[in-house]
């Protein structure tokens, strides 16, 4: 954890491959929603597999090698500008919640895959899971749990 030994109050702790991003999360992190979105799939070469948090509660230990993709006027990735790692997605309408890529946080997680969205656009190689809710396009945005996903505005 911390290298100064505090732990107190962090949710998780996680990092691209390289490790030129660190970040903790001192707050809820959201379960995971995996965004089939044409977009994340090129993007992740897969989905995106996305929690979420409170901006105000993502700390960055390190951050020297992180780039931003803006994608569009109001959605951009994170992602490590030296090893590639895919880390965050975030939208302007909803500034406050940033998307972390979940395969970036430090094992064990604790969370679990709960959602997917865009199936409709999802890989013709990937097996869609039928133990978790899945939609197209019109997915939930109502529902507070799920916001802020990883996709398209
Ligand atoms: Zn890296």
């Amino acid at each position: 954890m911390g290298e100064d030994g505090s732990t107190a109050g962090v949710r998780a702790t996680g990092g691209c491959e390289c490790g030129g991003v660190r970040y903790r999360v001192e707050g809820a992190l959201r379960d995971v929603v995996h965004c089939h979105c044409e977009p994340c799939r090129r993007i992740t070469g897969h989905h995106m597999a996305s929690t979420a948090a409170s901006v105000d509660d993502v700390h960055f230990e390190s951050d020297v090698t992180l780039g931003w993709y803006q994608r569009t006027p109001g959605t951009r990735y994170g992602f490590c500008t030296t090893c590639g790692s895919t880390l965050f997605w975030s939208a302007a309408d909803k500034a406050d919640m940033l998307s972390i890529a979940a395969g970036t946080i430090d094992q064990p997680s604790g969370l679990l895959a709960v959602l997917a969205i865009y199936a409709d656009e999802a890989s013709d190689f990937h097996r869609l899971d039928s133990t978790i809710q899945t939609f197209g396009r019109d997915w939930p945005v109502d529902n507070m749990s799920w916001s802020s996903p990883g996709g398209e505005a």
